[in-house]
């Protein structure tokens, strides 16, 4: 009972909060950022957004505790509004400061068959200067497979834009790998569950190649997600995986401090030696 009451007060909030436009959602609802780095030559390359609520009372809450009660109220696309926006105003000012990164956007199912969902992809491309290439929608198999044609012509109509399409937690779901051809997909993030067997598990190591050389063969870079020791990094570039992403490199983290965490680590525009200080 207490555990119904209390989450029908959270489903409340999250309706106000969706609904109380740009000033209180900018100040609530924020967007942690964990860098993406290249395998080979050990450069950042790009970031994945991550949503977070920065609750006046409850903390920083993470996504999977209020998502949910976004999906259900139907409210998903307004903040998806809210995240795209953000995001790719972020991402325009730091490739401004000299450090173009790839940023990666998280969506569901509802938002990619949501008939606003272009036109907001446009509105955002445009009213950020952001190029299109640098914008990465993730997407996961399950919600491809909700409807495989309108995901279909969805997902063309991005890619014709220059928007880039990644296949997230790659490996959990019901994976049809003809369908996977049809897709224009340009990477593919390989689930946790795999790189957590793969120093472990031989025949995970196997599967994990195998996946990556069809990948390539498909033309898909390759992101491991969820890596959080040197041997596993090791190992998944011994398979040839291209990206690396987790807590080995860092945390989600808030915008002022992945820029701090930036000026330690080489970035595309400044090959070879630390990035400056962006947005000084
Ligand atoms: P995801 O897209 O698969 O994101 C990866 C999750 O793994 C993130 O959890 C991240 O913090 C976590 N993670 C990263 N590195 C490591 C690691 O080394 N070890 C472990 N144990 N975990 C790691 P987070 O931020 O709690 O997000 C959870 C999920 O919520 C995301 O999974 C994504 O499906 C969803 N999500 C997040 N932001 C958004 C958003 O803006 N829109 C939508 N539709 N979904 C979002
Ligand atoms: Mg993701
Ligand atoms: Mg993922
Ligand atoms: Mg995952």
């Amino acid at each position: 009972d207490a555990r119904l009451r209390e989450r029908a007060g959270l489903a409340d909030e999250v309706r106000r909060l969706v609904r109380s436009g740009h000033e209180r959602m900018g100040r609530e609802v924020v967007l942690h950022y964990q860098p993406q780095v290249d395998l080979t030559s050990g450069r950042v390359v790009g970031v994945e957004a991550l949503v977070r609520w920065q609750h006046p009372t409850r903390g920083l809450l993470p996504p999977l505790v209020f998502l949910p009660l976004v999906e259900e109220l139907g409210l998903m696309q307004l903040l998806t509004g809210h995240v795209l926006r953000r995001a790719a105003a972020e991402a325009a000012t730091w490739s401004h400061d000299g450090v173009p990164l790839r940023i990666s956007v998280n969506v569901s199912a509802s938002c990619l068959g949501h008939p606003d969902l272009l036109p907001l992809v446009d509105e955002v491309l445009t009213g950020s200067g952001l190029a299109p290439g640098r914008l990465v929608l993730e997407v996961t198999e399950t919600t491809l497979m909700a409807d495989p044609d309108l995901a279909l012509a969805v997902t063309h109509a991005l890619t014709h834009r220059g928007v880039q399409l990644s296949i997230d937690d790659y490996g959990t779901g019901y994976s049809s790998l003809a369908y996977l051809t049809d897709l224009p997909a340009t990477e593919l993030k390989l689930d946790r569950a795999f790189t957590v067997r793969v120093l472990g598990e031989p025949r995970t190591a196997e599967i994990v190649e195998a996946t990556v050389a069809l990948a390539h063969r498909l033309g898909l870079r390759v992101v491991a997600e969820g890596v959080e020791d040197e041997e596993t990094r090791a190992v998944l570039h011994g398979l040839d995986v291209d990206e690396s992403q987790g807590y080995l490199h860092a945390r989600p983290l808030p915008p002022a401090d992945l820029v701090r965490w930036l000026t330690t680590v080489p970035c595309p525009g400044r090959p070879g030696r630390p990035a400056l200080v962006v947005g000084s």
